[in-house]
């Protein structure tokens, strides 16, 4: 599903019968109602046929498979980190950036002006037509609870521990309604208001 070697998730395509696609190639995100062992996502991602797809993930790959620690989480906590079980090397590494306080994904929210640590279960909408090759990202703040909207690069979304030292921030409070976020995120991408803040990480 998720291979941490190349970066890439593993859906199916109707033309090309495979599709391997980056992080930032996801277009939006939904918890499926219901599941919680493990919870799952419906998907939409932009595929390389051209055409938009559906696919599911688990919880586990989205937040910790591209951290190689897919069948560890269940021991970690991102603040205050122990793993009781041995992960592989690339899980140990990032075990220990993690206990050393680095944010594997980050985003800054607009409505408490502070940047926050968050995983990619979070990310509600992405857009790949922000300007300069830079991708628009709809992210729930897992502490305020509200939608802000951040203008990142690929790698911020895509690569764990990569964080953008400043990214675009849109100067707008998002509503909790799903279907008016969609609206609002496509009008925000496109009005260019955006300001930069700085994400401040160690
Ligand atoms: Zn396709
Ligand atoms: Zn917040």
């Amino acid at each position: 599903m998720y291979d941490a070697l190349t970066t890439r998730y593993t859906f199916s395509c109707p033309v090309h019968g495979e599709a391997r696609v980056l992080l930032s190639s996801f277009r939006r995100l939904e918890r499926l109602p219901g599941t919680a062992h493990p919870a799952v996502y419906r998907v939409e991602f932009a595929c390389g046929c051209g055409g938009e797809h559906p696919g599911l993930v688990t919880h586990d790959d989205l937040d910790w498979a591209p951290l190689g620690l897919g069948e560890h989480r269940s021991f970690l906590n991102l603040m205050t980190s122990r793993l009781d079980a041995a992960a592989g090397e690339l899980g140990e590494v990032n075990v220990r950036r993690l206990e050393g306080g680095a944010w594997p994904w980050s985003f800054f929210c607009y409505p408490e002006e502070r940047p926050r640590p968050v995983f990619p279960s979070s990310f509600a909408l992405l857009a790949a037509e922000g300007p300069r090759g830079l991708v628009g990202v709809a992210v729930h703040c897992p502490v305020c609870g509200r939608v802000s909207v951040n203008l990142v690069s690929p790698e911020h979304v895509d690569l764990p521990f990569h964080n953008d030292a400043e990214v675009g921030v849109v100067e707008h409070v998002f509503g909790a309604d799903a279907a008016a976020l969609v609206e609002e995120f496509r009008a925000e991408l496109h009005s260019a208001s955006f300001d930069v803040r700085r994400l401040l990480l160690g």
